[in-house]
């Protein structure tokens, strides 16, 4: 019986379904009509804005967070911790009525950074403060102690390098951006390695610090022997390179407990708002779930795990359902390199001419300015009218980049991508240290961060056609 009733239903469905990749016998819209289309949004638009920034969903993303991350803490991958985050979430998505909610097993790797801690033994006693970086191996017991080598750049460690050997190299490069300084997080240790070094120590990739070391994953190199490695704070590597600058000797025992295990199985969670007229399309919207193990991990990503949960709730609580399906997937094990992210693709990329667009938020949840947009100058000719909807707000810019760590597996596959763009001038302040807690986040600004996701994803999701790639 309903086999057939599937055979009438195909039968009675219009020729064009949605699909802008195959379209030759199709009437395509103009962009006129396009424009048209999503003017007569302007209602929802308004009624999605006011239910997050001055309705009975006021603050609740910020709510639901801080309940949240109070009540489980950081969530390194492979802790007992991330495992009590999927289970909760698992329970409070279905509590909230959403559609289809369920774990997708990945495997995820498992590092502990057990005990740890650095002492200047000269030119004077001194406490390091440090944070083992994300897959250091350990020291032996005893700790290693090494007079120290300072270094500002890969390029003055390769002119020393005969100074490296048996050293701990210090580096203590200024801060110009994440995406340009952190490779001495991700590669410090494998550079130093190279010319003979014990162990590195790396001043936190951080634009500001109250002796607050900034952790991160790091990267070894098959070929290369493995050494210890940890951040420091601003304070100490600027205050080394100083000692150094004036011939000081300096001698500092380092002691790390970190252990890697055997990866472990995780699970990204997934909730869903089916769609009413083409539920086989899909428009993702998504966040992380596992941070790092200090802090709270509520700002990276607890924010942005958190405005995608509210976009799907906000979506039902007004009644509506958009003709795709609007999913929202909570990534785990973003921390390590996107893992559970990566999985994920190589188990749905069969699909990808069904993915509309992916939009993950994971660059804070502060005061929205726009969206960042990757896709074919149609697709942001489109996203630039729906941005229009958010004149309300006055959160109507598009800039470029609009993948995240993710997300970006489709995005270099031609699948468009968004992630959402705020004001980051304090965003690495906290990253991936013990401030980066509640204490960071605004619930006004979660509101407004919250109500751009959710009509952006909502107008792509309900619009006759798919984003033209
Ligand atoms: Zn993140």
């Amino acid at each position: 019986m309903k086999f057939l009733f599937l055979i009438v239903f195909i039968y009675l469905l219009p020729q064009c379904t949605g699909k802008p990749l195959i379209r030759d016998d199709c009437h395509q819209h103009t962009f006129e009509e396009i424009k048209r289309e999503i003017a007569g949004y302007s209602d929802i638009a308004k009624a999605i804005i006011n239910l997050a920034v001055n309705g009975n969903a006021q603050n609740r993303s910020y709510e639901r967070l801080a309940n949240f991350v109070d009540t489980i803490g950081p969530r390194l991958s492979g802790s007992k911790n991330l495992e009590m985050a999927i289970k909760y979430m698992f329970r409070v998505l279905q509590e909230d009525g959403l559609e289809n909610v369920h774990l997708e097993p990945v495997k995820v790797p498992h590092w502990e950074r057990g005990e740890e801690s650095a002492m200047m033994l000269a030119p004077r006693n001194h406490s390091i403060a440090i944070l083992g970086l994300g897959s250091s191996v350990a020291t032996p017991p005893e700790g290693i102690t090494a007079e120290v080598l300072v270094v500002t750049s890969f390029d003055e460690l390769h002119k020393r390098s005969q100074d490296a050997k048996g050293k701990i190299v210090v580096y203590n490069q200024p801060f110009v951006s994440y995406e340009e300084t952190v490779k001495y997080r991700l590669l410090g240790a494998v550079e130093a390695g190279k010319v003979g070094a014990v162990a590195s120590l790396i001043r936190s990739i951080a634009s500001f610090s109250i002796n607050s070391p900034h952790t991160g994953w790091q990267w070894y190199q098959s070929d290369v022997p493995k050494i210890p490695t940890a951040c420091i704070s601003v304070e100490d590597a600027e205050m080394m390179a100083r000692m150094s600058s004036r011939g000081t000797r300096i001698v500092v025992t380092l002691k790390m407990g970190a252990k890697t295990y055997t990866d472990i199985v995780s699970f990204n969670t997934v909730a869903e708002i089916v769609g009413s007229k083409y539920p086989e399309q899909v428009v993702v919207v998504s966040g992380h779930l596992d941070s790092w193990d200090v802090g709270q991990g509520a700002m990276d990503d607890g924010g942005g795990a958190f405005i995608s949960w509210e976009a799907l709730s906000l979506i039902k609580d007004l009644g509506l359902r958009p003709k795709r399906t609007l999913r929202l997937v909570l990534w785990t094990a973003e921390e390590p390199g996107g893992v559970g992210a990566e999985q994920y693709y190589q188990l749905h990329k069969g699909n990808i001419s069904n993915f509309d667009i992916v939009m993950e938020s994971d660059s804070g949840t502060f005061m929205p300015m726009g969206l960042a947009f990757t896709g074919s100058d149609k697709a942001r000719a489109i996203l630039k009218e729906i941005m229009q909807l958010l004149q309300p707000i006055n959160v109507t810019n598009i800039y470029e980049n609009g993948g995240e760590t993710d997300t970006d597996y489709w995005v270099r596959n031609g699948v468009p991508g968004a992630s959402l763009r705020d004001d980051i001038s304090k965003y690495f302040w906290f990253h991936h240290t013990q401030g980066d807690t509640m204490t960071v986040q605004d619930p006004s600004q979660m509101n407004l961060c919250a109500a751009v996701w959710t009509v952006v994803s909502y107008v792509i999701a309900d619009i006759e056609e798919m984003l033209p790639r």
